[in-house]
This record gives structure tokens, C-alpha cells and sequence, in this order.
């Protein structure tokens, strides 16, 4: 149990710091077969992912051992048959972020003949729902429009479409919204599928002749969730594929439900055609959860590892970790990992111990620093912004200054006002109400926001 729960730890960290492509490939199959002293003897697939795991990736689990493990522990590398995946015969006790089980269809020459068609529901994972999702400012209207399309699929936005940066959360919302269309309707075809997966099925079934199989599987679903939209971007012949399967699935008034790096408008050599078709629906992003989201989604994992995270800990951890969720987590399993295997409580001191003392981020940032930094960015005064001028070019660095002390340091409404020389706090409030909604659709003021908390906190 402890050698699969240090593996789990090291996975969690492999899987941060190499690409998604990467870990999937080489990493993802792996397992803990058995211990032979203080060798533990890892399962892989084949013999590439062997050489790759003893010599490309080496330097780095050697490292990682070092940081999990007792001294003297070693790594062996067998191969074994990767068994059939099934989603429940892995119930986690470990510490291992839960991750997604993508659809397996592996096709060998071997392949049966109706390879697709036992496939609904597998890509789901089940641990990711609605119950155990954090709503932010971050991710609210995301969350509503899933929610909403749980209960009408088919109906009301089509395509949704979700788009944010890596570990914010869009995996999980959008198999939230399929697991939750199961729960009302235990029948339905749900069908999951990451675009990297459907490009892979799409090249085999061209090559195996089964083209007619894996057409219909896919046309055949009641809702289609497509996970990672970017990598089916230079794909022309899968786009095209996926262009007929969208329009069958849309005029059977289908649900379809897509999640993407970036909004339809910034992929680039997405064929205009499913661009325009993707506007069709609702676009919604995702975005960085803010302290008290983080905090909360820490609580939250931290229960569901059944394990107590006192107060100071989850400050710690959701200060020094604020870009991404996945990385939140990953520092929560490695600080639990840590913990388990020395039989230590989470605490400040443990924790700092792990990462550190001075932290990515200072922990406090001051009102006065954030407008002065905004001041900056939009290059204007600091006395304009303070000042009672409403030209346009201070309007709005002044909105997103009282945004960002709303966003960032929780100010109630009546303090922002005054750090901004106001009187009024409810000119605070709609200031900070109209950036919250502009940033869902409004890029480049998205990016203006970002930029300035990157170098708040750089
Ligand atoms: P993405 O698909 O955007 O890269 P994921 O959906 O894989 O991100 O999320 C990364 C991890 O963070 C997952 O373990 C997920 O459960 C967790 N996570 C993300 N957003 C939330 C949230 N709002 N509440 C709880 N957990 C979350
Ligand atoms: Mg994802």
C-alpha cells in the first residue's frame, strides 16, 4: 500500500512538469507490481515505455525518489499485460489525484468486431460531479450553464463550449454535466472522449476499415462530450469527420459539449466551418478561482481524503499555489503523501517544511500595490485614478482596480470605495459587478487583468 501510495505521489508530480501527451504514453498504465526489499518493482506496458522510463526519465524519478522515498530505494522497470480498465475496480484510497479513465479503445490487429460499442459511460469518471465541484467567481456561469444543460440536454445551449487554461477545472465540469445527465437518465448514451483520443480512433478505424463502426458510434450518442478540443487543430481530415458527426448529432438535437484550451476565435487552423458552428452555442471560460475558491477546493479534496487540514495549512497552501487547480492538489497529495509515510499530522511547520519557506507569491499584497500596479499597466497617474475624473482612460483602470481589491483581498464594497478616494461604495459595487461580467467575454480585458495579477504577484 505505501510503495503504491509513493508512486501515486510521484505520478502526481510527473504529471505537472511533462507534457499531458507525455504522461498519458508513458506513465499513465504504470503500477506497483510488488516491493523486493528496497526495489520497488513498477508494471509498464511495453518495452518503449520501459527504455523511456530507465533512461529518458530517470534523472527525474531518481530525484523524485530522493524527495519521497527512504534512502537506497530503487526503481525497477517489468513489463506486464495492462489490464482491461474498469472504472470502479479502482477505488482510490491513496492519495493520487483522481484522475479522469479516458476511453480505452486500443485497437491491435486483434480488434473485435464492435470495439465501439461497449464504450458508452466508460470515459466518465465517477468522482467527478457537481457535489464535489467548488463554485467561484472563477467558474460560476460555466457551472450554471452545465447544470442547466444536466437537466435539458439537448435543449438549451448547444454546443456548450468551455474553454480555460490547463487545470482550471473543464475536465471535471464537463463530466460533471455527462455524469449528471446519467443520474437523470441512467439510459442515455453518454460519450466522452478527449480530441487526442478521437484522432487516434479516427487514424485506426481508417486503418482497420472500420470506418462505418466508429461512424456510427459516435453519431449513435445522445451526448457527446469532447475533452481538449486544441489538439484536433491541423487535423483536417478529423475535423472533417467530427464536422459531419457534430451536424448529425445537432439536428437529432443532441447534446454536445466541448472543452478547449482557448475560446473557438484563438485556435488556430480550426476550420472555419466548425468555428462558426461552435458560436452556435454558449461559450463560457473558466478562469483562475481566486483565494478563498482555492481555500475552499482544498477543504474540499482534504475531506475527501478524510484527513483534517487545519486552518493555517489550507492559507498556506492556497497562497502559495494560485495559478492552476491541478497544481493546488498535487501540492495537497504531497503534502499528505509526505505526511503518511512519516505518520505526521498536516501542519504549518510540516508544511513548510515540504515547500519551503518563502513562498512563490507574498502572502499579503496591499491595496496600494494593486492600484498602483493597474495604474501602471493602463499607464496612467495615480492621482487620475484617485482623482474624481471620469474620462474613459480612467473609468475603467479604475473599475479594474476595485475589481482586482474585490478579487484579490476580499475588500468589502465601502473599503474599495475609500482606498479609491470614493464615497459612494455602491459605484464600488457596479464597478466590480461590470468587470466580473465583461471579463467572461471580453478578451483582451481578461488579459489585461491577468497580466496585472501576474506581476501583482511576481
Ligand atoms: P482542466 O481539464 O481544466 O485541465 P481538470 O478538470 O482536470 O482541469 O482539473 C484539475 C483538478 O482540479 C481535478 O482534480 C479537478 O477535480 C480539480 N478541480 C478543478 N476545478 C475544481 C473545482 N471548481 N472544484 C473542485 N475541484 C476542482
Ligand atoms: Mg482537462
Amino acid at each position: 500500500m505505501k510503495d503504491d501510495t509513493l508512486w501515486q505521489a510521484i505520478l502526481g508530480e510527473i504529471e505537472l512538469s511533462i507534457s499531458r501527451g507525455s504522461y498519458v504514453t508513458w506513465f499513465k498504465n504504470t503500477r506497483v507490481l510488488r516491493t523486493e526489499g528496497n526495489v520497488i518493482v513498477i508494471g509498464v506496458g511495453n518495452i518503449f515505455t520501459k527504455q523511456q522510463l530507465e533512461v529518458k526519465y530517470r534523472p527525474m524519478l531518481d530525484s523524485l525518489l530522493l524527495k519521497y522515498a527512504p534512502e537506497g530505494t530503487r526503481l525497477d522497470f517489468k513489463i506486464y499485460a495492462v489490464p482491461a480498465r474498469s472504472n470502479n475496480s479502482s477505488k482510490q484510497t491513496t492519495f493520487s489525484p483522481k484522475r479522469p479513465t479516458p476511453n480505452q479503445t486500443t485497437f491491435t490487429t486483434n480488434t473485435p468486431k464492435n470495439s465501439f460499442s461497449q464504450s458508452y459511460r466508460k470515459g466518465l469518471n465517477e468522482t467527478y460531479t457537481f457535489d464535489s465541484f467548488i463554485v467561484g467567481s472563477n467558474n460560476e456561469l460555466a457551472y450554471a450553464a452545465g447544470q442547466a444543460i444536466s437537466l435539458s440536454p439537448g435543449k438549451k445551449y448547444n454546443p456548450m463550449f468551455v474553454y480555460g487554461g490547463v487545470g482550471l477545472g473543464k475536465t471535471h465540469l464537463i463530466q460533471a454535466v455527462g455524469n449528471g445527465i446519467l443520474v437523470n437518465n441512467p439510459k442515455a448514451r453518454v460519450v466522452y472522449i478527449t480530441s487526442e483520443q478521437f484522432v487516434q480512433e479516427f487514424l485506426q478505424a481508417i486503418r482497420y476499415k472500420k470506418i462505418s463502426d466508429f461512424t456510427a458510434h459516435y453519431r449513435s450518442a445522445d451526448v457527446l462530450i469532447v475533452d481538449d478540443l486544441q489538439f484536433i487543430a491541423g487535423k483536417e481530415k478529423t475535423q472533417e469527420e467530427f464536422f459531419h458527426t457534430f451536424n448529425a448529432l445537432h439536428q437529432a438535437n443532441k447534446q454536445i459539449i466541448i472543452s478547449s484550451d482557448k475560446p473557438p476565435k484563438a485556435i488556430p487552423t480550426l476550420e472555419e466551418r466548425l468555428r462558426s458552428r461552435f458560436e452556435w452555442g454558449m461559450i463560457v471560460d473558466i478562469g483562475t478561482p481566486d483565494f478563498e475558491t482555492r481555500s475552499a477546493i482544498l477543504q474540499n479534496k482534504a475531506i475527501q481524503h478524510e484527513q483534517d487540514l487545519p486552518p493555517d495549512v489550507v492559507e498556506f497552501l492556497a497562497n502559495r499555489f494560485h495559478n492552476n487547480i491541478r497544481e493546488l492538489e498535487g501540492a495537497l497529495n504531497q503534502l499528505l503523501a509526505f505526511c503518511e509515510m512519516r505518520n505526521l499530522k498536516p501542519s504549518i511547520s510540516v508544511a513548510t517544511g515540504v515547500f519551503g519557506t518563502s513562498p512563490g507569491r507574498p502572502k499579503r499584497i496591499s491595496s496600494k500595490q494593486i492600484i498602483e500596479k493597474t495604474a501602471k499597466h493602463y499607464q496612467v497617474d495615480l492621482i487620475d485614478l484617485l482623482s474624481p475624473r471620469r474620462d474613459k482612460d480612467i473609468v475603467v483602470p479604475r473599475q479594474v482596480a476595485m475589481y482586482l481589491l474585490r478579487s484579490e483581498l476580499k475588500l468589502s464594497f465601502p473599503k474599495i470605495a475609500q482606498e479609491l478616494g470614493r464615497k459612494d461604495h455602491t459605484t464600488a459595487m457596479h464597478s466590480v459587478e461590470k468587470i466580473q461580467k465583461e471579463l467572461h467575454f471580453d478578451s483582451i480585458l481578461k488579459e489585461q487583468v491577468d497580466e496585472i495579477k501576474e506581476r501583482l504577484y511576481a
